[in-house]
């Protein structure tokens, strides 16, 4: 269905009875998406004008724009309005701002429509509901600044009688939900469109870095990961870590992700002051040529799609398949980064780093020793706990090599051992293991 934005403004008798009638009749004209705040706002053009109240209405409608455009002005008529002088006072004034992307110019009708842009009281509620809405040549939003000297007023906060009417009027009339002054549906995520395998990666990486940014010099020693989806690609991703236990030594923090309110993944992660065990470094195995490397994303191309800056950066050293490794063939696989740099003190993302190959091999084994590979019918939780030096480790331009073994699998669980080696000799080692629980969609419990 067309989307298509609306004008609504008013500036005689009952403003905010009026504006809120025009969202009640816009949204029998189709399905109301979403409404701004009002502003109160000096009346331009004819004299001795009381000042406007303006809002915004995005709705779907089935309607054509001259049909639409009848519609609004018979809401108008009905609202009194009496059409005497140019841009003179009106009990009700609806406009159409944007219809669906297209320009129209007809007799009677411009869309998008050609004032938006030197008006504070379009583009200031215009940008609550829609952000990002724009024309051929640019943002609407970015238009803001010219008009900054027009004086408009936010009317919203409890103080505000008739902004508190405002809300309340279009929380009763409407089905949208109240997100601050704005009032939008929650439009669902595309889910057939995830990062989807990757997913655990991904979750772990982004709590490892929410963590880094709090942890006061303290660094990773494990983190514990449990997923319900993936995430929509695309999706804006809303992240809270909130540090549950602490002291100067160590602390715990719970990481959740959450899409569109509803949480998506949660990860635990430990962290310490010291360095973890020192671990003497085995000597580092031979190296393949990238050459004679397949990438990490074609390798899994049979099992769905790969996606994330990390996945791209790995590359396997030898043709691998899953099935040779889970026929017990083989229990080793190797994968290597031409290039990883990463911040020279920022322990959390080279953690983050290693995620990538640990969950494109340990788990994407074990998923297709199940059968389950490309499924969600699946939790996997795992723990991973880091030993090693991280300081050291990917800090310089060069090589590193990761390595996994896959130490014991049965139907129900899997653990394994990650090593990485940099060129200059850095070395880390991650021991991880995973249970599995087929065929259950298991569900976080939201202990907000
Ligand atoms: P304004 O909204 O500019 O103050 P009026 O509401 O008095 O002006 O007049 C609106 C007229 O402008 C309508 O009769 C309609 O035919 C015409 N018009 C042109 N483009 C639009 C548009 N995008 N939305 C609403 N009306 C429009
Ligand atoms: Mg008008």
């Amino acid at each position: 269905m067309p989307h298509v934005y609306v004008g609504i403004g008013s500036n005689l008798s009952d403003r905010t009875g009026f504006l809120g009638q025009a969202v009640k009749s816009i949204a029998s004209l189709g399905v109301l998406r979403a409404v701004s705040p009002i502003y109160e706002t000096a009346p331009i053009g004819g004299p001795d004008q009381g000042p406007y109240l303006n809002a915004v209405a995005g709705f779907d409608t089935d309607l054509g724009p001259l049909d639409l455009l009848d519609r609004l002005l018979e809401i108008e008529r009905a609202a009194g309005r009496v059409r005497d002088e140019k841009w003179g006072p009106r009990t009700l004034d609806l406009d159409i701002l944007w219809y669906d992307g297209r320009n129209i110019d007809e007799v009677g009708l411009t869309v998008p429509h050609p004032q938006i842009r030197n008006r504070r009281f379009v583009l200031a509620p215009l940008a609550d509901v829609a952000p990002r809405l724009e024309d051929d040549i640019a943002p609407f939003a970015d238009s803001l600044g010219a008009v900054a000297d027009q004086s408009i007023r936010r009317m919203t906060g409890p103080y505000d009688v008739d902004g508190e009417r405002w809300m309340l009027s279009i929380e009763a009339a409407t089905e949208l939900t109240r997100d601050g002054d704005v009032f939008h549906v929650k439009t669902p995520p595309d889910w057939s469109n995830t990062s989807g395998d990757m997913f655990g990666a991904f979750l772990s990486t982004v709590a490892l870095r929410a963590v880094g940014e709090e942890s006061h010099g303290q660094q990773p020693s494990s983190v514990t990961y449990q997923f319900v989806h993936g995430i929509p690609l695309g999706a804006e991703i809303e992240v809270s870590p909130v540090r549950v236990r602490g002291t100067g030594r160590s602390a715990d923090y719970v990481v959740s992700l959450l899409v569109a309110g509803s949480v998506m993944g949660r990860a635990s992660v430990s962290t310490v002051a010291s360095a973890g065990r020192i671990t003497i470094a085995p000597d580092v195995p031979t190296v393949v040529p990238l050459s004679q490397c397949t990438p990490v994303d074609e390798l899994f191309a049979p099992f769905g799609r790969l996606v994330g800056a990390s996945a791209v950066s790995w590359r396997p050293l030898e043709r691998w398949d899953i099935p040779d490794l889970v026929d017990g063939s083989s229990d080793l696989f190797r994968a290597w980064s031409p290039n990883l740099t990463l911040g020279a003190d920022d322990l959390f993302l080279r953690a983050s780093a290693i995620m990538m190959p640990i969950d494109a091999l340990i788990w994407t084994t074990a998923m297709h020793r199940l059968g389950l590979l490309g499924t969600r019918e699946i939790v996997v939780t795992p723990t991973l706990d880091f030993s090693g030096r991280f300081p050291n480790l990917m800090t310089d331009p060069g090589w590193h090599l990761g390595e996994v073994t896959i130490d014991h699998m049965t139907d129900r669980s899997v653990a394994g051992t990650i090593r990485v080696w940099a060129d200059d000799g850095a070395y880390l080692s991650v021991g991880t293991s995973y249970n599995l629980i087929p065929d259950t969609r298991y569900q976080i419990p939201d202990n907000n």
